[in-house]
């Protein structure tokens, strides 16, 4: 095949998973526990809306359109009128427009990605069709990665969106969408419009995603500041990964998060562990009141029990599980390094990295061990073939 004809072919291939991959994505639009019962929509062009028995209905520019639970069924109607009483209503128009809750409210967002309502018992529920898919990567990023970065550093997080976003995609299927807009998939409060730097890294690295050596689509988790050591998947969820493996990281010792300093009272403390050790001796050794690791370690040892660090930390709402521990008086005092889980990359290790003149794919190849930076057409390639 020659050079022409190869590279038509791949744009085709390309466009195929492309549009096979958006039709297939559907965000659940404020999953956040609580019931939608009214929202308002507002667009400065007209709308077209599709309900009930391929119905439509046109809003004209600048109106806004209220959508309210009404006996199992979805009202929308304008200021002055009620335009339909459905089981559901699709917005078919692309373009830009504003969604606010009443009930419950909700902050007023900006959207670009045609979007639905159904109706049940309990509440409406908004599902947002993600046609662009590299815009919803650029909204997720505005939510998810921090402010005045610089280009390099928002494709090292387009990357990791990118991937997470289609390595999760299955989780709310029973639900009827594939991603909810909330910290449990991927924060989505809408449109990237803040910051041009975002949408330009997305648009830069289009496509591309982190694959494993079997070209499977990375876990690529990530952690504020690992305090100097990264850590083993397995040591905080239980499996182990090939390519999240914990490792040194001198990158992220001057971050913002680097260390932190925590108290607890001595006798809490004491209560805690006897609770958790299921009762202690008499004369508990010295250990239980101090603790330095030579390392970055995964349990407390003390005599013959070992508790998980990980419980420790969420009991005691710690910023890591790298730390070490002094008594002082009635209290205890906690030094520690990091914030956050510690598995995959550190951010703030990779924001240095950048500053420090890496470019992404070496950030993402320094945290993520053994990986392939691949554009999605070629892992659909190695699939068919
Ligand atoms: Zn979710
Ligand atoms: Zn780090």
């Amino acid at each position: 095949m020659n050079m022409k004809r190869r590279s038509i072919s791949l744009c085709i291939s390309l466009l195929l998973v492309l549009t096979g991959m958006s039709q297939e994505m559907l965000l659940g639009i404020w999953k956040d526990g609580r019931d939608t019962e009214r929202f308002y929509h507002h667009s400065t062009e007209a709308v077209v809306w599709k309900v009930d028995g391929g119905k439509t209905i046109t809003v004209p520019a600048n109106k806004t359109t209220y959508f309210t639970l009404d006996k199992g069924k979805v009202r929308i109607s304008t200021a002055d009128k009620v335009l339909a009483h459905s089981t559901k209503a699709e917005r078919t128009t692309m373009g830009i427009y504003n969604l606010k809750g009443i009930n419950p409210p909700r902050k007023e967002e900006k959207y670009n990605q045609p979007f639905k309502v159904t109706a049940n018992s309990k509440g409406l529920l908004l599902t947002g069709i993600i046609l662009d898919f590299e815009s919803y990567v650029a909204g997720v990023m505005e939510s998810e990665s921090g402010k005045e970065q610089g280009i390099e550093y928002y494709k090292v997080q387009a990357l990791i969106c990118r991937t997470y976003a289609l390595s999760n995609k299955r989780r709310h299927e029973h639900e009827g969408f594939n991603l909810c807009d909330q910290v449990h998939c991927q924060v989505y409060h809408g449109m990237s419009r803040f910051n041009p730097d975002i949408i330009e890294a997305s648009q830069i690295t289009a496509g591309q995603v982190i694959v494993d050596s079997d070209m499977n689509l990375i876990n690529a988790t990530f952690h504020s500041n690992c305090g100097g050591h990264t850590v083993n998947s397995e040591e905080v969820w239980s499996k182990a990964l090939p390519y999240l493996r914990a490792k040194e990281d001198t990158f992220c010792l001057e971050g913002k998060h680097a260390t932190w300093e925590s108290q607890i009272l001595r006798s809490a403390w004491f209560d805690y562990m006897e609770a958790k050790t299921g009762g202690m001796p008499e004369n508990p050794s010295a250990d239980l009141y101090s603790y330095k690791p030579s390392g970055r370690s995964t349990h407390f040892l003390l005599d013959d029990k070992s508790i998980p660090l990980k419980d420790i930390r969420s009991k005691w709402f710690l910023n890591s599980t790298y730390f070490e521990m002094a008594p002082d008086g009635e209290r205890l005092i906690l030094k520690g390094r990091g914030f956050g889980h510690g598995v995959g990359l550190c951010q703030e290790g990779a924001m240095s990295m950048i500053r420090k003149g890496y470019s992404y794919q070496e950030a993402l190849a320094f945290y993520y061990t053994d990986v392939h930076l691949v554009h999605l057409s070629v892992i659909d390639f190695f699939k068919k073939n």
